[in-house]
This record gives C-alpha cells, sequence and structure tokens, in this order.
C-alpha cells in the first residue's frame, strides 16, 4: 500500500459514497481483456492459482465501487478475477493505522462486511472459503473462493478476544504490524519499541496458532520476524514480500529469511510493487520522493475519531492520480523475485502475493489480475515442472491452508 502526501480535490465527491458498498456510482465499463496466451491456457487455467493478498475491499468501501462490474480502473473485479484464471484471492481487511489501536475494530468489522455484502450479492459468483478443502470445493463449483486476511496487528485493539471474533468470521491471516509499529510488535516501517514481539505479542503468535490463523510476516520488523520464527508451532507466511537481495528495501525478506521461512515449511507470496521489486526504480522513487514510501504512514495516532474516516479516505484516494511519472519496471523485474526464491529454497515455498489494487504502480505487463496467465507462461519458459508451476500458483499455500486450520 502506497499513498502520496499529496491530496487530489476530488475526494469531496467520493466520501459520499463511504460505506456504500450496494449502491456504488456506476462505474464505466471497459473492454474485455485480452485472454491468455493459447500455450499456456491449459495449465494455468486448470491449475487453482490464489493470490495471498489484494487490497480492494478498501476501494469497496471508500469508492463505492462495485465488483460485481467490469471497473475500468484499478486491478481487481469479479470478471476480471474470471479472465486472470484466479480462482482464490485473500482479501486484505486493512484498517489503515490511522485508526490506530484504540479506533481499529469498528473499521475492521466495516470491511469484512463490505466483503458479505458482496458474497450475498454475488452467490453464484464467489464465496467464502475458510480451509483448503472449502477453496477446492467453491472453485470445482466454477466459482471464486473468496479469503479474508487482515492487514495489520492493532485491528485486534489488543484484544485476544477480537482476535478470536474475526476468527470466528472467517479471518484465515493475520500480518502482525502493517506500516506502523503496534503495541506489541515491531514494524520495518516504524520506529522499533520493542526490538521485536513484546511478551503480548507472543501471546498473540501463539493464540493465532491455537486457532488456526496464519501468521503472516509480511511487514514486520526483523527482529519481529526471528521473534515469530523462534516460538511459532505452524506454518508462517509472508502475505506479500520480495526479496531484499534483489532490491534492498527493509520491507523485503533477506536470504536468511527466506530460508528460514522454508525451514518452516511456509510460503513467500511475492509482491509487484515496483519500489519492493525494481532496485533502479526503488532508488529514482526515493530520489524523487525525498524518502521511503512508508514515511507516509508514520502519523500520530489518537485523532479524534470524528475525523478518522474523512483521512483514511483522503489517504486512500491521494493514490488513485498514480504513481510518481517513473516508467514502469520491466515485467522480467518481478519474474526475478520468483526466481530467486526457487534457486534458494525449491519451488516449495513460492507463491502469488500481488498486492493488486493497494499499490499504484504495477511492473510492465502486469497491469491487472487479467495478467496472471503471463506469470505462468514465463514460470513455463524458465523450464520449471508442470508441478512446480502449480505448485507456486496455488497448491503451496494450499498446503500451508490445510496445516494451519487442520483442513
Ligand atoms: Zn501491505
Amino acid at each position: 500500500m502506497k499513498f502520496r502526501t499529496t491530496f487530489p480535490l476530488i475526494l469531496s465527491g467520493w466520501l459520499a459514497v463511504i460505506g456504500c458498498t450496494g449502491e456504488s456510482p456506476t462505474p464505466a465499463v471497459s473492454p474485455p481483456a485480452d485472454t491468455a496466451d493459447a500455450g499456456d491456457a491449459d495449465l494455468h487455467m486448470s491449475s487453482i492459482v490464489i493470490d495471498t493478498h489484494n487490497d480492494v475491499i478498501g476501494r469497496v468501501l471508500i469508492e463505492g465501487v462495485d465488483l460485481r462490474e467490469r471497473l475500468a480502473d484499478g486491478h481487481s473485479d469479479i470478471p476480471r478475477f474470471f479472465d486472470g484464471g484466479l480462482d482464490a484471492q485473500f482479501f486484505s481487511i486493512w484498517p489503515d493505522p490511522i485508526y490506530g489501536s484504540d479506533h481499529s475494530a469498528r473499521r475492521t468489522l466495516q470491511e469484512i462486511d463490505a466483503l458479505y455484502e458482496i458474497l450475498d450479492a454475488a452467490p453464484d459468483q464467489i464465496e467464502l472459503a475458510t480451509t483448503s478443502e472449502t477453496v477446492r470445493r467453491i472453485v470445482s463449483e466454477g466459482k471464486i473462493a473468496a479469503l479474508m486476511g487482515i492487514e495489520g496487528g492493532h485491528a485486534i485493539e489488543d484484544d485476544l478476544g477480537l482476535l478470536r471474533i474475526y476468527h470466528r468470521l472467517g479471518v484465515r491471516y493475520m500480518t502482525l504490524t502493517h506500516f506502523n509499529t503496534n503495541n506489541w510488535a515491531d514494524s520495518s516501517g516504524d520506529e522499533p519499541r520493542w526490538g521485536g514481539l513484546s511478551p503480548f505479542g507472543e501471546e498473540v503468535v501463539l493464540e493465532m496458532n491455537r486457532l488456526g490463523m496464519i501468521v503472516d510476516i509480511s511487514h514486520v520488523s526483523d527482529e519481529t520476524f526471528w521473534d515469530v520464527m523462534g516460538i511459532v508451532d505452524k506454518l508462517v507466511i509472508a502475505s506479500h514480500s520480495a526479496c531484499r537481495s534483489l532490491c534492498d528495501h527493509p520491507r523485503n525478506l533477506s536470504d536468511d529469511m527466506i530460508r528460514a521461512v522454508a525451514e518452516n515449511g511456509g510460503v513467500i507470496g511475492i509482491n509487484f510493487y515496483p519500489e519492493f521489486i525494481d532496485q533502479s526504480y526503488k532508488d529514482q522513487a526515493e530520489a524523487e520522493r525525498g524518502g521511503s514510501v512508508m514515511e507516509d504512514f508514520r502519523v500520530p495516532e489518537n485523532r479524534e475519531p470524528s475525523t478518522l474516516d474523512r483521512l483514511a479516505a483522503e489517504r486512500h484516494m491521494s493514490f488513485q492520480d498514480g504513481g510518481l511519472g517513473i516508467p514502469q519496471p520491466p515485467f522480467e523485474s518481478v519474474m526475478a523475485h520468483f526466481h530467486h526464491v526457487i534457486e534458494l529454497v525449491g519451488a516449495d515455498h513460492v507463491g502469488l502475493g500481488s498486492d493488486f489494487d493497494g499499490i499504484d504502480v504495477t511492473p510492465e505487463g502486469l497491469e491487472d489480475v487479467t495478467d496472471y496467465p503471463d506469470i505462468t507462461k514465463a514460470l513455463q519458459e524458465r523450464g520449471y515442472s508442470d508441478e512446480d508451476i502449480r505448485k507456486i500458483l496455488g497448491e503451496n499455500f494450499l498446503r500451508v491452508l490445510k496445516e494451519v486450520t487442520g483442513e
């Protein structure tokens, strides 16, 4: 998720539709997407394809877009999921860090409600999944399996009861932090407070393991990562992270961290965000902006509750006008991260973690969810076996989901 610091003047129009998931403005309709190249269509379309991180629920809640429509902008909607052969989507439930640890539960529940409204509106196209078995059953019925993952441990407001309620509502992973350090875990995007996990943070991790909610180590600081790996007794994921040895960003995983995830048996969903995957793009972007994208999140907590929704909407809309004007990095720049993880630890520990609709720029040729078949094609061209490619596309993650949830 990236925010720019200048806000467009179109906010007042959008603010009128906050929360109205069923009464969205009519979106413009874009032409049908390109279909997959014939050579890779069979493997891609016959595989279960899972993406572990998509932020489009923010658009639903704040902009009022209707995911049943083919939207003219953004990266995702139900028609385009089908075009891209995307079978299962983890929808990120991400209360903006601005809500802090006092006001995040309402926002978290609003986002969960927004997803439930979509499920109710299109039951013949999309259904909630909470286990690997339900994913397989829903996909076999020709529908999209919708899964929920919370982004940012501040969502639980330091209360294990809220964590348990989110699990009951169907949430199956939680990133321990977002860009912000919270009251029990340090983030890679913020100042450290705990040197990793606090004692309560350790309780959160163990309770997630007990419940059957996947511990997601995307966004956490290195110290938090190693604290987690020292106590976790189930498989972990990085739902949307890339490789630090290819792009030196604190948000990415070092080779030692990638090896530790592999040793645990977990999976790393590769993030598509140019600033995390392409060193040249990152350097240009940080020079132009005058700092890391993560600094925009260092905002004081505990603002007046009545202003939080407006501020969150402004921050959401501030990235919709599209990037810094730096040319998109090439498609190969994201594929290099897949190849790197595979060369380092094998094909059992990598997957898709796009961050679509949480990023304002993508690599060239990965413009939206309809371009997933090109990843399959690139993996085939690299010479990986069909079995390995099916693992990367979804089977690796299904293995984790089965281990953690028990079914
Ligand atoms: Zn994120």
